[in-house]
């Protein structure tokens, strides 16, 4: 008796992952609102370090949380491969971890080298607009034998070590290339225990928890994926080291599975491994402190029922830890007794994510879904700014937002990043939770679903008016607007025609050559003198033309650039008439320094026309 549809919240959650992704695209995607981007990512070093995801509503390529959220899909391709298959997801959801796993190995060009990001945080954060047009710099980051990264590293090894596990059987030869950078990675990661060279994630993905869990963590899914006792006697080997409760031995229980902190995860897995006390008591210890309380300690509850961990991506938790929940209880070592409250609270918590409280968290899914997520390529402003347009150009199916407050507050705001952003991260134990439901409660993905949108704006035009005339002469302004978002593109050989009749001049004894094109003011175009367009009737054309001027959707001065330019008689005469000319026709009543938006310039982009008629 499902509550919600499982199967479309499952099928769209999956599909987020494809507008995330950075590099070149491939030409089966389903919709028509990313484009490549990131293309010199690595040129820096002279690598090609291109593909990977952007890590949230940025476009940093962190790879911490993008190895964590590629284990936590394939760790759920590898619990529920057969649910995945049922839906129709599962190619999908391989497509998705394939994406990740291609990138992190080109990440790892030598065995102790790996690059662990692309982009800087402070750089990317400063400029509000999609990745198809970002132009800021995009320094490439590495650690090595001297500044090792044993956390970012371990978790790239479990990454491609979970990789190789669901590959395995169908297409082998992958499977092992991803199995033997696993493997080097994790001597990397193991040989050098140290985060000391991980420092460009400072601020964003600082690596809290040290590198322990995640040595943990990548030995365990080696271990999977080789059976070889060496990795799971180096995971086991570990425990001792993962954190702790205060004062105490107890294995730490009170926060979640996250991209810093895998040991919950490398615990449940090396219960069901070994079915040693150890881990199960720490599994349960955990799924109890988020249930039903463990010695009295209880993870926080909302009044309307989510268990909330902490502000910054509340759900994000709820839903890890209900995918965690989720597989625990399905383990045939899970004690008996607790199988149904673990369960139930699984459930409870993805309804809660997708709807029960009357609003879904879940973008483009259910009622009331968030419409203003912090998301830059999702809400495409040409103005490197956060209000304009007022509504985002994108929906990007399948997103999970960060969440409410601790008394069920939020608001659709796209500011607010604490509560309102969405992340790789975010929807990886979500992805994983949702098949869980799918598979326990049904559910039925949309056919044919994809994310091809109508546009909701003209994508390039110019506005115009007129800036001065005399008795031989207009001086036209013209805006050469780029306001493209299916997908944003940069535009460097825009141009436009400015038509003009002259029988009047002709009538009077004078030619096309008589008649002369000045600027007065030129923010980058090639200004043609007068050119035939149609010499019998009189129709000449000004060519203005942009080419090698960058125009695109990125910026106050970027998006539009401007034009003024003045066309002259001779002399003072009284033959002088805009009224015939094609593209006077809106500006004729524009009052002076305004412009208005005309299909009677029409625009071009390498010669073909984007916007606009021609007489
Ligand atoms: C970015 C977010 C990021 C936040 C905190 C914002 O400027 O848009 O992606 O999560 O800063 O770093
Ligand atoms: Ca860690």
């Amino acid at each position: 008796d499902a509550t919600f549809n499982y199967g479309e919240a499952l099928q769209k959650a999956i599909m987020f992952y494809e507008f995330q992704r950075s590099g070149d695209l491939p030409d089966n995607k389903r919709d028509n609102w990313r484009a490549d981007s990131g293309l010199t990512d690595g040129s820096d070093v002279g690598l090609d370090l291109t593909g990977g995801w952007y890590d949230a509503g940025d476009h940093v390529k962190f790879n911490l949380p993008m190895a964590y959220t590629q284990t936590m899909l394939a760790w759920s391709v590898y619990e529920d491969r057969d649910a995945l298959e049922e839906s129709g997801q599962l190619s999908y959801m391989l497509d998705d971890i394939k994406w990740v796993s291609d990138y992190l190995m080109k990440c790892h060009p030598e065995p102790n080298v790996f690059y662990y990001q692309v982009g800087d945080g402070g750089l990317d954060h400063s400029w509000w607009g999609p990745a198809e047009v970002m132009q800021m710099k995009r320094p490439s980051y590495k650690v090595d034998l001297s500044n090792p990264g044993s956390a970012v590293v371990g978790e790239a090894a479990a990454a491609l070590a979970s990789a190789s596990v669901i590959f395995k059987d169908t297409d082998p030869t992958y499977a092992a290339t991803c199995l033997k950078h696993a493997k080097e990675l994790f001597t990397f990661a193991d040989t050098t225990k140290s985060d000391k060279g991980y420092t460009a994630a400072d601020g964003y993905y600082n690596s809290w928890s040290g590198f322990y869990d995640e040595l943990s963590w990548s030995g365990v899914w080696l271990y999977i994926a080789t059976g070889d006792k060496a990795y799971l006697n180096k995971a086991e080997g570990y425990v001792a080291n993962w954190g702790t409760e205060p004062q105490s031995t107890t294995i730490s229980y009170k926060w979640a599975q996250n991209w810093d902190d895998v040991h919950n995860g490398a615990c449940l897995l090396l219960a069901e491994l070994t079915n040693k006390a150890i881990y199960k008591d720490a599994i349960e210890m955990h799924l109890d402190y988020w249930t039903t309380g463990y010695n009295g300690n209880r993870v926080n509850y909302t009044p309307k029922g989510l268990a909330w961990l902490s502000e910054w991506g509340s759900l994000r938790y709820a839903t890890t830890t209900a995918f965690l929940a989720g597989v625990y209880s399905d383990w045939s070592g899970c004690t008996a007794s607790k199988v149904d409250t673990y369960r139930n609270f699984a459930k409870q918590q993805i309804n809660y994510a997708l709807g029960s409280t009357g609003r879904s968290f879940e973008v483009g899914f259910g009622t009331n879904s968030p419409e203003h997520p912090h998301h830059r390529t999702a809400h495409s402003s040409w103005a490197d700014s956060q209000t304009v347009p007022t509504n985002h150009r994108h929906t990007i199916y399948g997103a999970l937002v960060g969440g409410p407050g601790k008394d069920d507050s939020y608001t659709d705001s796209i500011a607010n990043y604490v509560n309102n952003e969405i992340a790789c991260d975010y929807n990886a134990g979500f992805v994983g939770a949702l098949t869980k439901m799918y598979k326990w409660y049904g559910g039925t993905p949309i056919a044919n679903f994809t994310a091809i949108e109508e546009k909701t704006n003209d994508e390039f035009f110019v506005e115009a008016g007129v800036n001065a005339t005399g008795p031989n002469f207009i001086e036209i302004k013209a805006l050469l607007n780029n306001r493209s978002g299916w997908p944003a593109k940069v535009g460097d050989k825009l141009s436009f025609k400015y038509f003009i009749d002259i029988s009047e001049a002709v009538k009077n004894g004078y030619t096309a050559s008589d008649l002369t094109i000045s600027t007065n003011y030129n923010s980058g175009a090639t200004v043609s003198k007068l050119l035939p367009w149609d010499e019998a009737n009189n129709i000449y054309y000004v060519n203005v033309d942009f080419t090698g001027t960058k125009i695109y959707p990125g910026g106050q001065s970027a998006y539009r650039k401007e034009i003024q330019f003045r066309i002259a008689g001779p002399i003072s005469t009284s033959f002088w008439d805009n009224k015939n000319d094609f593209s006077f026709t809106d500006i004729s009543n524009v009052s002076s320094g305004n412009v208005v938006k005309t299909t009677y310039i029409p625009v071009y982009d390498a010669g073909v026309k984007v916007y606009g008629n021609e007489p």
